[in-house]
């Protein structure tokens, strides 16, 4: 048990939270940047990234996400891996609890929490989770030849064409008759002949054997016309999509009706004084790490005005009555 304090308290790992770090640490604030369970998050459970500029070839995500981490730690950044647990954001400075029973002291905070995987759902889901059903394909690809991906965004694709790698057949399954993912996937989909889709339809049911515990189907409903069938899969990922990991906040932050973390126009400040959000948790629209990157900047450099005037009206001398 220990007790770091701070001028710039980061909370969580990814491109926002890294970004901030290296912000800060650059404006002389000495930050503390407290991990959260993903190390480096989002991007370490994908593969190749093509579109963070700086890489003219594609970087695998948990290589870039090192780098950055690396490049915070060069210039100052302490890490701490732990996890946050509870905030108090009614004194100053700001007091964490965390996991691991240490106390993070913060004259101000920012939080890039980011976004975790949603999930259908639905009982069978629960119960087989781990056991053929999973949200990450870099994860648990390899171990399974028959597979469905459910989803009709980037993720869904991304993860399909990753899962040709050690898959025979990949079927997507998405709840309209177009997806939403960009051009340049949906073309890279459409060419790959291991992989069909499967329009309109939802997953009804994940179907499974009880010993050993497993997944061998999924029971799907046509949304047009009610019709059910089954198709045959071993493996089943969920891609639909993130929400924001905001437990920590509500309540004290005024969030939007997704739950994520609403922040002042063309800025990070939150409406609490001295606290900032970066990336996805406040980012409901774009979600991709080079905006999550950006907001870091963004929230760091506020994080530094605000301390300055914190730290003027201190240094305020009264003007004497005369
Ligand atoms: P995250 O990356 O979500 O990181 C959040 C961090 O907060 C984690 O380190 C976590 O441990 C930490 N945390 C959470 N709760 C706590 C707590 N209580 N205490 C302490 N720490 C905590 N974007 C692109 O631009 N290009 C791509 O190619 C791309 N591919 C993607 C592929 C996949 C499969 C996924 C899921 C996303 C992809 N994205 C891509 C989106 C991109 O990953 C996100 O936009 C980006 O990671 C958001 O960064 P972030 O820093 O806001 O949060
Ligand atoms: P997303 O863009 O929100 O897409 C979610 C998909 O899941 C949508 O197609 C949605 O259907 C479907 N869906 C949602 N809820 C569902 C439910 N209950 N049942 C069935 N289907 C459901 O999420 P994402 O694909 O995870 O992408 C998140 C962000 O990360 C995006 O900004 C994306 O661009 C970014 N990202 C980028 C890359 C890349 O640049 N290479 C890769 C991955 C992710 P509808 O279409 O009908 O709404």
């Amino acid at each position: 048990m220990a007790e770091y304090k701070s001028k710039v308290l980061i909370i969580g790992s990814g491109p926002a939270g890294y970004t901030a770090g290296i912000y800060a640490a650059r404006a002389g604030l000495k930050p503390v940047l407290v991990s959260g369970t993903q190390v480096g998050g989002q991007l370490t459970i994908t593969t190749e990234v093509e579109n963070f500029p700086g890489f003219p070839e594609p970087i695998q995500g948990g290589e870039l996400m090192q780098r950055m981490r690396d490049q915070a730690q060069n210039v100052g950044v302490q890490m701490i891996d732990d996890t946050i647990t509870e905030i108090d954001f009614e004194h100053r400075p700001f007091v964490c609890s965390s996991e691991n029973a240490n106390s993070f002291v913060g004259d101000s905070l920012i939080i890039a929490t980011g976004a975790s995987a949603r999930w259908l759902g639905l009982p069978s889901e629960e119960k087989f989770r781990g056991f053929g059903v999973s949200a990450c394909a870099t994860c648990d690809g390899f171990f399974y030849r028959n597979v469905a991906v459910v989803g009709g965004g980037n993720s869904a694709l991304e993860e399909a064409l990753y899962l040709t790698n050690f898959a025979k057949n990949v079927t997507i399954i998405h709840r309209r008759d177009a997806f939403r993912a960009d051009k340049t996937m949906q073309e890279r989909v459409a060419q790959n002949h291991k992989i069909n889709v499967i329009w309109n339809c939802v997953v009804e049911e994940i179907l499974g054997t009880e010993s050993p515990l497993g997944v061998t189907g999924l029971r799907l409903k046509n949304v047009k016309t009610d019709n059910t069938t089954d198709v045959a899969v071993d493996g089943v990922f969920i891609a639909i999509g993130h929400h924001p990991n905001t437990d920590l906040v509500k309540g004290h932050l005024h969030l939007d009706k997704e739950n994520y973390i609403v922040t002042k126009h063309n800025s990070c400040e939150t409406s609490i004084k001295g606290v900032f959000a970066a990336g996805d948790v406040r980012d409901p629209q774009y979600r991709q790490a080079i905006i999550a990157a950006g907001s870091g900047c963004i929230a760091a450099l506020e994080a530094e005005k605000y301390l300055n005037e914190l730290g003027e009206q201190k240094n305020a001398v009264k003007p004497e009555a005369v």
